[in-house]
């Protein structure tokens, strides 16, 4: 078996030996647009736990917060209870499905812009800059030898890094508690151990994904380059060499006879964050970041020729623009079947759970019928049977409720804790907030004809007749 050259192009082992990576700073639309991103995404990240939206005296106060504990998920005027799960798996859908439609339309733009992988990588890259200098300071640096100098930046660049792999892991427990008690309980040495596990192993992971391991991350970890191979087509756009225009390339300023653009700068390589040449065709490893358009736009103007050698093309594009034909234009793209599908099933999903979330009943009632004794005999030859009943009160305020029976004309319904004097056709209780109510009930009739007879049980709040539930359950006895 021969082995596997590395990016140096030396023969090493089964697996390629990672090559430092300088990528050295541009600037240019897609840079200025991956800073918006950047900010965008980090502020949203840092923020949204300290946002507040005020439910009543019952309920939390932060906006979006995962409630482990009580088992609840707020975001903002939404209130998710363990039974109503399928919400978030509907929202997991809808991420799933709007990773599939970017995907086939822009190509890999969630891994370039968006993924947390790339934010922090690229956060990472630019504290690295700040400290180090840029790619050849960064290149001088590292083949100097070790003195007093570069020990002391070595420690603050990497003293950087854990400080944001610091505020990265301690801003994510901020969305399972109450984040300014628990940010004072964390200062104050009392919050509990599993915060400051969680903080710890978050620290280490942003530190060793985004300073150590950085594209590898993407190139051997991730599985989803691999997915997103299926999911694209000959009308996806992607980062493109356009080599029709820029081979054969001359070098630097001796420009010979017949020479394509591409003068061979290598911009374009120093500036990938995952050291790839993309003049070698599409590759797994680029992340469609576009910072290769960026440098090489200003090669072009540089020397005086038209930007987008290379660009963010379709392979249908390029085959029509290589053999002389018009442009195709962006709408073709985005208009084609499969991207309208997309459109269409994410939408389709939006809609049901929006539908479902509208038309949710805030009261749920549930009843468990007494397995034994099925029945008891009274007395007076009555039959009586006992139910557990459960009041699920998912609005931030308590409700009274009202609960019937219906399918026994004869019975008499009380709570087993009031005794059968407050006997009543309609049961009144007050549930608490977001809470829920269990009492057990005894219902009395005549003994039936047959040994089991279907009943129902209705709860309705008091306030919104609207709000109500129905269980149907059996009323057990002797056959007489
Ligand atoms: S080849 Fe270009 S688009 Fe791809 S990762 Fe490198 S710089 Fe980004
Ligand atoms: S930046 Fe442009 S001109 Fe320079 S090597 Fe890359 S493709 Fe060629």
């Amino acid at each position: 078996m021969s082995g596997h050259a590395d990016r140096t192009g030396k023969e090493g082992g089964l697996y390629a030996r990672r090559a430092d990576i300088f990528p050295r700073a541009v600037d240019g639309f897609f840079r200025r647009l991956k800073w918006y991103v950047m900010a965008a995404t980090l502020a949203v990240y840092y923020v949204t736990p300290w946002l507040r939206w005020d439910r009543g005296p019952y309920a939390p106060d932060q906006a979006v917060l995962v409630d482990l504990a009580h088992r609840r998920f707020y975001f903002f005027g939404i209130e998710i209870w363990p039974h109503e799960f399928y919400f978030v798996a509907g929202l997991l859908v809808m991420a799933g499905v709007g990773l599939f439609l970017v995907t086939s339309t822009v190509g890999r733009a969630w891994c370039g812009y968006a993924c947390p992988q790339t934010v922090w990588t690229d956060l990472f890259l630019h504290i690295e800059r700040f400290i180090d200098g840029d790619r050849n300071a960064q290149l001088r640096l590292k083949k100097a030898p070790w003195t007093t100098a570069k020990i002391a930046r070595r420690a603050v660049k990497h003293g950087a890094w854990i400080v944001v792999g610091l505020l990265t892991g301690g801003a994510w427990i901020f969305y399972f508690a109450d984040a300014p008690t628990l940010l004072s309980d964390l200062l104050n040495g009392q919050a509990a151990t599993v915060a400051y596990a969680t903080i710890g192993v978050l620290t280490a992971t942003t530190y060793v994904f985004g300073g150590l391991m950085r594209e590898q991350v993407c190139i051997y970890m991730c599985p989803w380059p691999r997915i997103q191979g299926a999911m694209l087509d000959e009308r996806s756009l992607i980062v493109t060499y356009k080599d029709w225009r820029g081979e054969p390339r001359s070098h630097g300023t001796k420009r010979s006879e017949g020479a394509g653009d591409c003068i061979d700068c290598k911009a374009c390589v120093q500036v990938c964050p995952t050291g790839i040449d993309i003049r070698d065709g599409a590759q797994m490893a680029c992340i469609t970041c576009a910072l290769c358009i960026d440098a090489c736009d200003e090669m072009m103007d540089k020397i005086g020729k038209p930007r987008g050698l290379i660009d963010y093309a379709t392979l249908e594009g390029c085959e029509a623009e290589a053999a002389g034909a018009a442009p195709i234009p962006i709408a073709r793209t985005l208009t084609r079947p499969r991207t309208l599908f997309y459109v269409g099933l994410w939408a389709l999903v939006g809609l049901v759970m929006m539908f479902a979330l509208g038309n949710r009943t805030r009261l749920d009632l549930t009843v468990g019928h007494d397995r034994n004794p099925l029945w008891v005999r009274m007395s007076d030859g009555d039959v009586r049977n006992a139910y557990t009943i459960k009041l699920r009160n998912m609005e931030s305020r308590p409700r009274v409720v009202l609960l019937s029976l219906d399918g026994m004309a004869d019975a008499r319904m009380w709570d087993s804790a009031d005794g059968e004097s407050a006997a009543a056709p309609v049961l009144r209780f007050t549930v608490p907030a977001d809470s829920v109510a269990q009492r057990r009930i005894y219902v009395r009739g005549k003994a039936q004809a047959e040994a089991s007879v279907p009943v129902g049980f209705t709860v309705t709040a008091a306030d919104d007749h609207k709000a109500s539930d129905r269980v149907e359950s059996r009323f057990e006895g002797p056959e007489e």
